[in-house]
């Protein structure tokens, strides 16, 4: 019997390197489109494809974006950073080289720290012991954010026995986040990613679509003994191309560090690709790992000056962020941490929560609603909230119409469902949803609260289940609830819950008595 190997008394050590594609319709050097998934090979020209002659020209606006992402964790942006010519051969490469930037980077030095309390997300993560504080955050420090140009993409799985080749990602932005080694789980990597993501969007830097490759993220891991202050020797894993992918193969490849080590070995240094389907990791053709990049900056290119005005203008133009969001939906709407979370998760359902909940002056009902049945709809739909056909003012107007007790709860997620049928397709390109109003009125579908109308339902129901209401009457009492389902009924749902609750209290109390 074991009771564990030497290997669980050592600790992991993560760093991430991000790749995040700009939210620019136009390539970094040249001006061709940046399109996902448009035919292979249009979006091309003499720049991405490294003719000779051809000049490079920096695209303005992803500057700003990256400087954006830059500020927002925390960075200091550099006025001068340098193009670096990062060279390789590479069938994806049409140039030689990748543009980059190596020594002078955009920006160094920042932090970005997440609560692991809050939020649904984040919930059951093993913080492990090293930075664990009274406050449940987990600090990561960014080592440096970088711009750089995309590779091709080249394709196995189209042609049997040949792979294709894409140029149009060549030249597509994007940035570089770089981290120090400061995560100690899988768990705490996935809690900090979805962290970044979610800054990342509401930045509206990048769509963060991972599945189109538009974030990519490598995970470097070592193992060292728990309290070492020493880095082991780490390997690199790509390949993953969703948060929980990159969670479990930072678990398998941990767990075969811990393996090797215990059986007195010791982790090689290397590049090791997740294979999603197998659930395990394999090294990568040693030849492409020994690589040396001979940077050197681009004779084409002048250095990239970002003006102190332009990083005060991006910097003076930061959105509210979502941490900050979380801390004002608790403060000004008092909602629980919990609402607050799942809330501010992304930046248009944010918007619109707060735009209902104004509407309303009921933000504790309107959070019940949107995290209840109208984020189910938007799911079921596969739409943001920013599309979902029922805006914040008709679900406000719905929420006033059960606050005045113009129809019941019940009734009223019947009413949303109507809306919803009535937008003119599912793309919600219609404003033209029924209002809760005229649904209500046109199909008579008001609360009836008239304790005459109600009396006959009640009555009608009692004399309808004599057994029950014998048995209810020797002490079966959870019966009231079949009793309130017949009278329900008998009303078309429409009738006053409270109402008949009463009423169906007295009538069998009454009897019981009498
Ligand atoms: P390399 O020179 O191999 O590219 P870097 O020092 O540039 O390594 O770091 C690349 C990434 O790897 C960074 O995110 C960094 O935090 C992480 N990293 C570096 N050394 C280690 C290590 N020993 N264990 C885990 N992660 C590491
Ligand atoms: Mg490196």
């Amino acid at each position: 019997m074991t009771t564990g190997t030497p290997g669980d008394t050592y600790e992991a050590v993560i760093g991430l390197e991000i790749h995040v594609q700009l939210r620019t319709e136009q390539k970094l050097f040249c001006p061709d489109r940046t399109g996902f998934g448009e035919a292979p090979n249009t979006n091309v020209c003499p720049v991405c494809l490294g003719l000779p002659g051809a000049l490079p020209v920096v695209n303005r606006e992803a500057v700003e974006l990256a400087v954006r992402a830059c500020l927002a964790f925390g960075c200091t942006v550099h006025e001068r950073s340098v193009w670096a010519r990062k060279n390789y051969f590479y069938p994806d490469l049409p140039k030689g080289y990748q543009i980059s930037q190596f020594e002078e980077p955009l920006a160094t030095g920042g932090v970005f720290e997440v609560e692991l309390d809050d939020g649904p997300d984040q919930a059951g993560v093993d913080r492990g012991d090293g930075d664990r504080d009274a406050s449940g955050s987990l600090a990561v420090r960014i080592r440096r954010i970088h711009m750089e140009e995309d590779a091709g993409k080249s394709i196995h799985d189209r042609f049997p026995e040949a792979t294709a080749v894409d140029l149009n990602r060549t030249g597509t932005p994007l940035i570089e986040m770089v981290s120090e080694p400061d995560l100690r789980s899988p768990a705490q990597v996935r809690a900090w990613l979805t962290g970044v993501k979610q800054v990342l969007e509401y930045l509206q830097v990048s769509d963060c679509n991972m599945e189109e490759g538009s974030l990519r993220v490598d995970a470097n891991v070592s193992i060292r003994p728990a309290g070492s202050q020493e880095l082991g020797t780490k390997t690199e894993l790509k390949n993953m191309n969703s948060f929980s992918g990159v969670e479990r193969a930072l678990a398998v490849e941990i767990a075969r560090q811990r393996t090797v080590v215990a059986a007195g070995g010791q982790v090689e240094h290397e590049t090791l690709l997740w294979d999603e389907r197998r659930g395990d990791v394999r090294p990568m053709r040693t030849k492409e790992e020994s690589h040396d990049y001979r940077y050197f900056p681009d004779p084409d290119l002048p250095p990239l000056q970002v003006s102190s005005a332009l990083i005060e203008a991006v910097e003076a133009e930061l959105p509210e962020l979502p941490a900050a969001r979380r801390a004002r939906f608790r403060e000004e709407y008092q909602l629980p941490a919990y609402d607050a979370g799942v809330l501010t998760a992304r930046r248009p359902l944010a918007e619109y929560y707060e735009q209902t909940a104004r509407a309303t002056g009921e933000p504790k009902e309107a959070s019940n609603w949107i995290m209840g049945p109208v984020l189910a709809a938007m799911k079921a739909r596969g739409l943001e909230a920013d599309a979902f056909p029922v805006r914040p003012s008709h679900l406000a107007e719905l929420i006033e119409l059960v606050g005045k007790g113009t129809i019941n709860r019940n009734v009223a997620k019947d009413v949303l469902d109507r809306m919803l049928e009535s937008a003119r397709d599912e793309e919600g390109e219609g404003s033209d949803v029924r209002t809760a109003g005229d649904i209500v009125r046109d199909e008579g579908l008001a609360q009836v609260s008239d304790t005459g109308q109600l009396q006959a339902w009640v009555d009608d129901a009692l004399a309808a289940h004599p057994e029950e209401v014998a048995r209810f009457r020797e002490g079966e009492s959870r019966l009231q609830g079949f009793f309130m389902g017949e009278v329900m009924k008998r009303s078309r749902g429409k009738a006053d819950p409270g109402e008949v609750a009463r009423l169906l209290a007295e009538r069998l109390e009454a009897g019981h008595h009498g």
